[in-house]
């Protein structure tokens, strides 16, 4: 079979988004992206550069990319792969970085983006996939929409008056000092497809060598929005789309270009730490914790204003200050009015590799939905402590140690029900052994500053110790 038609070397041998879809890719039939896709991974591949290419994925129908290309790859947020991807660039000097974006993605929200991260001519390549609407979120009009095309949010065609002009991507970065290639193809038939194939195999080859900026706006078919069949869809870039958007190379300075050097410069942690006023020495104390668990994993969870995230934060900055590695992870939102908010922390002696606490090893559930939610993910040997003041009903599904505790109760009787956090604090200190009382009241007299705050929440932190010596 010609290589042509064959999967690329670069493409994983199945793509696992989901059972039944191992073989095939999540794009419509006809799509341009799967064209794009198959020419960007035959490149990587005949390069040999498979190692050393990280991908940037946008959001959109490019969102999947790190399910087909066998390499490293980063999601970013909508519209910010190009900043992302400037990042993953410079602390990766080696890395040959793929920023792959949708013209909703790049040409709305991202614009900003795009611009400087082209403007400052970072050693990357973008593909900029256009096919003038938002594709993903069904075919709403974008700023590539050509004067006339219908959309769902244009009806009755884009107007100038009403939606202002086609926006000229390559045209614009192309005007900019800094990019090495700019170009404009297509994939809607093979002379463009060929076209195409060297104009990004020259793509890689400056981002191989560090050679700078390289931007390639990519006309793509949408069949699904332009309500065509595949083969209209072609046609229709030949005979309208690259009206308005011509194919060709822009500019292209490789030859006359030397690499751009942009050495990767070391954080000086303890000078910003120092600036913030964090500096470890100072506050570092220097007792050797011992935990149960060879890392911990906490889920903190109630509802909004139950002190969650903050109980979270008094964790982790009591555990920095044994000089643990520490992560601290809040989840709200509209949970804040209401529902169920959470943070997690993760705390050990070893770097941590995420701050997502999927399995906690100690959970604190200060209301029912929480423990609902949460109890059930806590492994056999786990901690779970729910606030048996408003929870009178616990799953039967639960796996964990649990322990009732009457956290709201012990709270009011120190003096605020809002104190409900810093009693828990005190229970899981003693039931965990991680921290000693006097540490936990040393702790809130630098937290509270003020006198009867302070008082009230040292009666629930020894509330909560005491609870846990009765266990
Ligand atoms: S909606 Fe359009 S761009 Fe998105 S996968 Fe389908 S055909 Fe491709």
């Amino acid at each position: 079979m010609p290589k042509i038609f064959q999967k690329s070397e670069a493409f994983f041998d199945t793509f696992e988004r989901k059972p039944g879809f191992q073989k095939t890719t999540h794009y419509c039939p006809g799509c341009g992206h799967g064209t794009l896709n198959k020419i960007i991974a035959d490149q990587v591949a005949e390069l040999g550069i498979q190692d050393q290419t990280i991908y940037v994925g946008p959001v959109g129908c490019g969102v999947f990319i790190y399910y087909y290309f066998e390499s490293a790859s980063v999601s970013a947020a909508h519209g910010r792969a190009s900043a992302v991807a400037t990042g993953v660039s410079r602390s990766n000097p080696d890395g040959i970085v793929v920023s792959y974006q949708g013209d909703g993605d790049l040409a709305a929200i991202g614009t900003g983006n795009a611009i400087h991260a082209a403007n400052r001519g970072e050693n990357m390549i973008v593909f900029f996939v256009n096919n003038n609407l938002y594709g993903m979120t069904g075919g709403q009009l974008a700023p590539t929409t050509l004067l006339g095309q219908k959309t769902t949010t244009s009806p009755y065609g884009r107007s100038k008056s009403n939606d202002g002009f086609p926006l000229l991507v390559a045209e614009m970065i192309a005007g900019l000092e800094a990019p090495t290639l700019v170009a404009r193809v297509g994939v809607n038939n093979p002379r463009n497809i060929r076209q195409a194939v060297k104009v990004i195999k020259r793509g890689l080859e400056i981002q191989r060598d560090k050679k700078g900026y390289v931007f390639i706006e990519v006309l793509s078919q949408c069949p699904t929005n332009w309500k065509k069949d595949p083969e209209q869809a072609c046609e229709w870039i030949d005979d309208v789309v690259s009206k308005q958007y011509p194919i060709g190379v822009l500019k292209d300075l490789a030859d006359e270009q030397g690499p751009q050097e942009r050495p990767r410069k070391e954080a000086d942690f303890a000078a910003v730490a120092k600036l913030l006023g964090l500096d470890a020495e100072e506050k570092t104390v220097d007792k050797e914790l011992i935990l149960p668990y060879e890392e911990m994993r906490f889920k903190f969870a109630g509802f909004g204003g139950q002190g969650v995230l903050s109980l979270g934060m008094m964790v982790a900055q009591m555990s920095m200050q044994y000089n643990l590695e520490v992560t601290w992870l809040p989840s709200y939102g509209p949970e804040m009015r209401g529902g169920v908010a959470n943070s997690s922390v993760v705390a050990g002696k070893n770097p941590i590799s995420t701050p997502v606490v999927d399995a906690p090893n100690v959970l604190v559930a200060l209301n029912r939905p929480s423990l609902e939610k949460f109890g059930p993910l806590v492994p056999k040997d786990g901690l779970i402590i729910y606030n048996s003041s408003l929870i009178d009903q616990i799953p039967a599904d639960l796996k964990g140690k649990v322990h009732a505790l009457p956290a709201t109760d012990l709270a009011t009787a120190a003096g605020t029900a809002k104190a409900a956090n810093v009693v828990v604090l005190g229970f899981i200190a003693r039931l965990t052994g991680i921290f000693e009382l006097a540490e936990l009241e040393a702790f809130l007299r630098k937290t509270f500053n003020k006198p009867a705050l302070l008082e009230i929440n040292l009666k629930a932190v020894s509330s909560g110790w005491d609870a846990a010596g009765t266990i």
